[in-house]
């Protein structure tokens, strides 16, 4: 049984290419879903950055509320001071007066607080959404763009696999089930060159014997990796192989 070191460096060719193509067809949804993955992501940065914001105005509200009335009740003690009857009452609303102002100062300041910070948020809405905006037009354009390779991909696969078809064709009959059982279980890496006089695929010195075999168009399998030799181009004749 002869197999033409011609048909195996083809069918190589072909599965070297088999594998690119499978390659690619992978990476182009790789792509689209990273690019899912980014939009999500602000979105949920975005909602984070809103919610932020409506707690913040929220906080600022209530002080403020509560900023209104206590001073709406400094009025009402101020008029009561006018009224006081005796030192001790006029001291005890003095004091009742001196101790909401401090208190409504202490407001004031976490409103100032709660203001600053509303505008930090505001700028990070502002941010997520430009950013939001963005990896969306990117999410876009990937799928776009990856919509349309997959399609000339998997013409270029179909195209392939026929080419193989063809190729597998030329292999010794009673060869076939061996050289299946490899492609099934390596693809690409179930066949190697043979470089200079060692295995292309796992560089392990071939005996003089296997060389022999090969010249001879035997099928020949390295005995340390298991891949299916063959020879290159213009290293097929004996004498001429340096
Ligand atoms: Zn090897």
């Amino acid at each position: 049984m002869n197999v033409s070191a011609e048909v195996l460096r083809e069918l190589h060719r072909i599965h070297h290419q088999l594998t690119d193509l499978k390659d690619r067809l992978q990476k182009g949804p790789a792509q689209v879903r990273i690019g899912r993955q980014a939009v999500e992501h602000t979105e949920k940065e975005l909602a984070a950055a809103k919610d932020a914001a409506k707690h913040t105005r929220m906080e600022a509200d209530e002080k403020q509320l509560s900023l209104r009335e206590r001073e709406a009740k400094i009025v009402n003690l101020q008029r009561k001071l006018n009224e006081a009857q005796s030192n001790t009452e006029f001291k005890a609303l003095q004091d009742q007066i001196a101790a909401d102002k401090a208190a409504n100062a202490v407001l004031e300041d976490e409103i100032l607080d709660r203001l600053e910070r509303l505008d930090e948020h505001q700028k990070a809405i502002h941010d997520a959404e430009a950013k939001l905006a963005r990896v969306r037009e990117e999410l876009q354009k990937a799928e776009d763009r990856v919509a349309k390779e997959q399609a000339t991909l998997h013409d270029d696969l179909a195209r392939i696999k026929a080419e193989l078809k063809h190729a597998e064709a030329a292999l010794p009959p009673d060869f076939r089930s061996e050289y299946e059982r490899l492609v099934k279980a390596h693809g690409e890496q179930g066949l190697a060159p043979v470089e200079g006089e060692s295995c292309g695929g796992c560089n392990t010195m071939l005996t003089t014997q296997i060389m022999n075999q090969l010249y001879l168009s035997k099928p020949v399998f390295c005995k340390s990796c298991g891949c299916m030799l063959y020879l290159s181009e213009g290293h097929e004749v004996p004498g001429k192989k340096r």
